[in-house]
Order: structure tokens, then sequence, then C-alpha cells
């Protein structure tokens, strides 16, 4: 296919913000795909902070990387929301990016789902934190219970976000069937 899936969309416009010596975060790490590629992108001079909720989604992402991508890498069983807690400052200061992947973690408990107000609390946290010219990525899965919801209420509040302080933009097949995931990137303006 000539044009991006959802996914190497998201990983594009990751690759374009994050650079070697920056800070990123894997807002949800699920089976650690994303946290291993952001350890790629910010290079053995940067760092990756990955949260889950749940251990096994950790234990997986541990699993993933190698000893050298692990040195780079925080990894921290607890929400999301509590990103502001993690986030030492000296990294802070060169936060170029965050990915959430939305949903709960195939081929483990559905019930355990990312849920509208702590996705939404931290992406408010992380916009915040974000440095100028950073992104924010979220791969939207809304297949499953609650997750029309969630992403009504993301699609909301996106909507509502200051043009002169963030470009905000919707990438999705419309004429796939059976609610495919779509990405909501928002890059923070200089
Ligand atoms: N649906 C995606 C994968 C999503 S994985 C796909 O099909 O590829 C989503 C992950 O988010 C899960 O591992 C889940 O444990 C985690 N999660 C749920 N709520 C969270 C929270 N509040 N903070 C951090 N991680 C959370």
């Amino acid at each position: 296919m000539t044009l991006n899936t959802v996914l190497a969309f998201a990983h594009q416009v990751m690759k374009a913000a994050i650079k070697e010596g920056d800070t990123a975060v894997d807002a949800t790490c699920g089976n650690g795909h994303d946290t291993q590629f952001l350890s790629n992108l910010v290079g053995e001079t940067g760092h990756v902070y990955g949260f889950d909720i749940q251990n096994t989604a950790i234990t997986s992402t541990e699993a993933k990387l190698t000893a050298q991508q692990s040195n780079r890498v925080t990894l921290i069983q607890d929400s999301h929301e509590e990103v502001r807690r993690y986030i030492k400052q000296e990294h802070t200061r060169l936060l170029k990016g965050a990915i959430f992947n939305l949903g709960y973690l195939p081929g483990s408990d559905k019930t355990v789902v990312t849920t509208p107000a702590s996705t939404l609390t931290a992406l408010e946290h992380l916009l915040e934190l974000l440095q100028p010219g950073g992104v924010v990525v979220l791969v939207v899965y809304h297949g499953h219970a609650g997750g029309d919801e969630e992403k009504d209420q993301l699609l909301g509040y996106v909507q509502t976000l200051n043009q002169r302080s963030f470009h905000v933009l919707q990438y999705a097949f419309i004429n796939q069937k059976n609610t495919p995931p779509f990405v909501i990137a928002i890059e923070k303006r200089k």
C-alpha cells in the first residue's frame, strides 16, 4: 500500500519529532513495541519513560529490550495520569514525544482498557510538559466496550485545543469496516 498504515503514520510522526538525546514517553507500554521503537529514536543519550498498569505488560516490555536499550528506559507500573510524578526535570526539558495505544492489550484481559478520565488527564499533563515542536500521538482503538465513549471524549477535547498553541490532526481510513483504529497527532507549536 502506498498510503501509510495507521501504525506506520504514527511512527513517522514520532520519528520526525524525536531526535537523539531527547526524552520520550510510551504512555501505554502494552507489548513493548513502541517503547522499543522510542528507545531507538532517542539513542544512547536519550531517555524513554514507559507506563502501564499491568505487570504482564511491563514484563513483556522489559523482555523485549536489549540490555543497551534498557539502560535508557524507565518502566513504571502505574497509571499514566501520574506522569508528572515520574519524569525527572532534566528529562522534561528534552521531552519531544509521547505515544498512547488505547484499548486493551491483545491476548490479555480484555476488561483492562484505557479509560476516558485517565487518558484525558494524562494527555493534558503531557501537553503541558511537552517541549515546543514536540508531538503526542494517540492510536485510538475503539471497537471494544467503552471504546466509543473514550473516542468521543478524546475527539471532543482535542478539538478545543487552541490553534495558536497546537496543531491537531486525525489520520483515518474512512471506508474500512469493523471500527479500525485511527491516529490523533498533536504538535505543540514553537
Ligand atoms: N489496542 C492496542 C493495544 C493497547 S495496549 C492494540 O490492539 O495494539 C493498552 C495498554 O494500556 C494495556 O497494556 C493496558 O494495561 C494499558 N493501560 C490501561 N490503562 C492504563 C493507564 N491508566 N495507565 C497506563 N497504562 C494503561
